[in-house]
């Protein structure tokens, strides 16, 4: 036992939201590692949204600075689609948007 509390095993959705916060500045290492770690057995799950080669970069190159906005809005669409289906499910019905 080494004392540790942090999850070492994130899901898909986990690993998105982790990789928001990394992209919004807020990580910390296990943060980052855990990231690395689901990409490195779940590399599917980011490359079918396309973010798989951007994150990569992104983490081995520890600079931030060239963080593209266009994928954090793809990601926070992401994140919150899903947070719309989990509230669909729980029975709010949204109107139309179309
Ligand atoms: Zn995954």
């Amino acid at each position: 036992m080494t004392g540790e509390k942090v999850e070492r095993n994130i899901n898909c959705r986990q690993a998105l939201h982790r990789v928001y916060d990394f992209l919004d500045g807020e990580i910390t290492p296990e943060t980052r590692d855990q990231i690395a770690r689901h990409l490195d057995k779940c590399a599917p799950c980011l490359r079918a949204f396309g973010f798989e080669t951007e994150i990569r970069r992104l983490l081995a190159d520890k600079c931030r600075d060239k963080v593209p906005e266009e994928l954090k809005t793809r990601i926070a669409a992401v994140i919150d689609h899903e947070d719309k289906a989990r509230a669909a499910v729980g029975g709010v019905t949204e109107g139309a948007e179309l």
